[in-house]
Parts: structure tokens; sequence; C-alpha cells
């Protein structure tokens, strides 16, 4: 990616956008949004990163495994290491059989009338949903340099291929009203992407190509739409 240097690199940020707790006095972490085991090697350079505390890091990363790890065990249809595409999710299921143990549960087959066997996945939502905002908090702060501290109002996530062919095409446009609505900050990384165009796709910035892809937008509410391996979408709202 591009890197973009912005307003809001040199403000002070004081606070941990997931605690509100002041940085000055505690540890922290540059954590990269999304997580870099979301992306397959070789990662692109610039990844969009966020300074949180230590504390919050560390307590996102058992949550992002598991995001990582079942996504990755739905799309191959099984939680077999060798079989993932994803780098991380195989090592993570290789290295604890616990864990393993634990995705395999989440896996239900059953057989259809006409006798096909049919499977279906059920995921910890809390856990998913809580990487989904987590990485909508980091998204909103890295472009619009809008910290979120209050709860979100609505939190979803679909499969793809599960939406109507509407509802596709509504959650694809997140551009229609961009000369509408207000324009980004000036100084904001969203501003320059508006103008220049830099790593923006239809008004989706494109993090890594079929990997991961996400979009901010303001218009009184704001709202941060992702897209992870092309298969899940999700949308927070503050
Ligand atoms: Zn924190």
């Amino acid at each position: 990616m591009d890197r973009i240097e912005e307003f809001v690199d040199e403000r002070q940020q004081a606070w941990c956008i997931h605690c509100s707790r002041w940085l000055a006095g505690l540890e922290t972490n540059e954590d990269h949004v999304p997580t870099k085991s979301f992306l397959s090697k070789p990662r692109p350079h610039n990844l969009p990163s966020v300074t949180i505390c230590r504390e919050c890091n560390n307590g996102f990363s058992r949550d992002e495994q598991y995001a990582v790890t079942f996504l990755s065990c739905v799309l191959s249809g099984t939680t077999e290491p060798d079989r993932q595409q994803n780098a991380s999710a195989a090592r993570a299921l290789a290295k604890s059989a616990r864990f393993r143990a634990m995705i395999d549960r989440a896996k239900t087959e059953y057989q259809t009338l006409g006798g096909e066997t049919r499977v279906v996945w059920q995921p910890d939502v809390e856990r998913i949903n809580r990487v989904i905002i987590k990485n909508a908090r980091g998204h909103a702060y890295f472009e619009y340099g809008e910290p979120l501290m209050e709860t979100p109002s609505h939190v979803w996530a679909a499969p793809l291929g599960t939406m109507s062919a509407s509802d596709h095409a509504d959650f694809e446009s997140v551009n229609n009203c961009q000369e509408l609505a207000a324009l980004p900050e000036v100084g904001s990384r969203m501003m320059t992407r508006v103008f220049t165009g830099q790593d923006l796709d239809d008004g989706w910035v494109v993090v890594q190509d079929g990997a991961y892809r996400y979009a901010v937008h303001q218009t009184g509410v704001l709202r941060v739409r992702s897209v992870w391996w092309e298969y899940l979408a999700t949308e927070v709202k503050w």
C-alpha cells in the first residue's frame, strides 16, 4: 500500500482507542489493522496501524487467532492443518490439539432429505464480533482520526454468498453518496484517498487483493464495512 502521511499521525494520540486509557505511562504497541495473519505473503508494505495499549493488543490476539483460524477451516471445509490456505491457521491447528478440537466442535454435518451431506459451521459470534469491532475502530481512526469510544449501535456479519443480489449490490456501493455527503475532513487520510485514489477501488481501501478490504463512510453515523477473504462481509455503525 502507499504511505499517506497525514495529520492523524502527527497529532498527539492521547488515549488507547479501545479502552480509552491515557497512553502516557502505559506500554504501547503498533497494532496492525487488520492483523497481519489475515494477509498472505508477500504482505503489502505500509499496512494500516494504530498505537494502542499493550494490554488491549494482547487481549485481542487470541480472538484474532480464533477468527482467522475459524474462517480458514470454513473455507477449506476441515480443521486438518495441512489443508489450510492460511499459514497462521495451519500453525495454530498443528500446535494445539485443544484449539483444533474446539473449532471441530463448531462443525455439524447433517443429511438432507435427498441424502446429501451438508456441513454447517457455527462460530463463536462474540469472539468474531470483537474482532470486527476492533478492526472497525482501527479503520475509523486510521482513515478519519475519529476515536469511537462508545459501544457501536450495530454490528453485523454474513458470508457474501448468502446475501441476495440487491443486498450485495447495496453493500458494495459505498461510494454512491460521496459527492452529496460531507467530504472527509481536510488532512485525513480518507480525504487524500478520495482525491488521489491511492489504494482506493470504488470507495474501498484494498489492503490486499482477495484478502482484506474496508470502507469507512461518514454521513451523520459513521459506518465501517469490511470484507475478509472475499468471503465474510461485515458492518459496524456508530
Ligand atoms: Zn487499551
